[in-house]
């Protein structure tokens, strides 16, 4: 397949390069200012950024390195620890998870709702016990799960909660944005993520003064922020480069404009695929989709993503294994209640390229690609 100046191209799962390499001259920019500056993290670009988050959520901000150290620092500025448990859906990356066993935690896999992939409340009900203490709601690929029923079961039960918001950037629900509901908000803006830097890093926000300055001490050693060595508690190393948050405050204000760029992918996919034997994703009521992955559920996901693959599509599986299906898991503490929805469905779920840098010949490509597969009388 040829897209452009003769030269056969793939079309990636993810689009960063793209991205990076459309704001090169910025990031040149970007990079002489750290060189010339007073500091290479925690300076002026950390502090805007951090200044943005609380502009556009309402809500205090710590950037930190990566997605995995903002839930790790979550549920240790909760207080939680070994003989708590921590429920998580059973679909989801694995860094979910691993931040409950950083703090000695068990995790709890839990499943989730048929046709949106997110955690189930019902699942959340029953696997509630005396010992839990935490329910991390991962909006899975882009969309916000129910929060109105997840935040009346914490209550209930008096429970923190802790949105895993590395894929729901400016995701909505009922109008709030991804990272206001819970107690915190974790985002990771690596790289490949819909704002991502040139490597790892992420955010947390939170609610109050007191537990900002928490968690701004297990970024940085517990360190006084006005006396550098004075070490008032535990804390990792785990602060953002100037230069990231340098890319990511140029970033952020594109969101809505990015968002929206891959809802209007989504619908056009919607639209091309509505004759198919295969079930396009669902975005339920009161949601503004992010997107983040577009995952289609069908019986033939590997001879489907082998024909596409045949064509320069690359469409992948996020994520092929369940957590309790993950080797990690037979070593690592957990408790698992059957999650049979996630077993039956998850081999079924496969995600095309969907980023704002997809050019429309690209798009073209991959509905004719997955058309020309059932076409074929798969
Ligand atoms: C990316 C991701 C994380 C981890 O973020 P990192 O920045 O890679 O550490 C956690 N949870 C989910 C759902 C993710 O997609």
């Amino acid at each position: 397949m040829r897209f452009e100046s003769g030269k056969p191209d793939v079309i990636p799962a993810e689009g960063h390069h793209r991205r990076l390499a459309s704001m090169r001259e910025v990031i040149h920019g970007f990079l002489d200012g750290v060189i010339d500056g007073a500091t290479t993290v925690m300076g002026p670009h950390t502090r805007r950024l951090e200044a943005l988050l609380y502009e556009r959520w309402g809500r205090r901000a710590v950037a930190t390195s990566s997605g995995t150290e903002s839930l790790h620092f979550s549920l240790r500025a909760a207080g939680i620890g070994p003989g708590d448990e921590v429920i998580v859906p059973d679909m989801t990356f694995a860094a979910t998870a691993f931040a409950v066993n950083a703090v000695g935690a068990t995790p709890v896999f839990v499943d989730v709702e048929p046709g949106c992939w997110l955690i189930s409340p019902e699942a959340i009900r029953n696997a509630v016990t005396t010992r839990t203490k935490v329910i991390i709601v991962v909006h899975l690929y882009g969309q916000i799960a129910e929060m109105d029923e997840i935040s009346a079961i914490a209550a209930e039960h008096g429970l923190t909660v802790v949105e895993d918001c590395a894929q729901a950037h400016e995701a909505t629900y009922q109008g709030e944005p991804a990272g206001s509901f819970g107690d915190f908000g974790c985002f990771s803006v690596w790289a490949g993520k819909n704002a991502g830097g040139l490597g790892d890093g992420g955010m947390v926000v939170v609610k109050d003064e007191e537990t900002l300055v928490a968690v701004e001490r297990l970024r940085n050693l517990g360190r006084d922020p006005d006396d550098r060595y004075v070490h008032h508690s535990w804390g990792s190393r785990a602060r953002l480069s100037e230069l990231d948050a340098a890319v990511l405050c140029h970033q952020i204000p594109m969101l809505p404009v990015w968002n929206e760029r891959r809802r209007l992918t989504a619908d056009r996919y919607d639209k091309a695929f509505a004759d198919l034997p295969l079930t396009t994703p669902v975005v339920l009521p009161g949601r503004e989709h992010a997107f983040y992955k577009y995952a289609v559920h069908t019986e033939h996901t590997t001879a489907l993503a082998t024909h596409l693959a045949e064509r320069g599509i690359q469409a992948e599986r996020v994520y092929p294994r369940l957590l309790s299906q993950q080797p990690a898991f037979a070593d690592l503490p957990h408790r698992a209640a059957p999650t049979p929805v996630a077993e039956a469905n998850n081999p079924k779920l496969l995600c095309l390229p969907i980023y704002p840098e997809l050019r429309d010949e690209e798009r073209h490509a991959i509905i004719a690609g997955v058309r020309s597969f059932f076409d074929g009388g798969a």
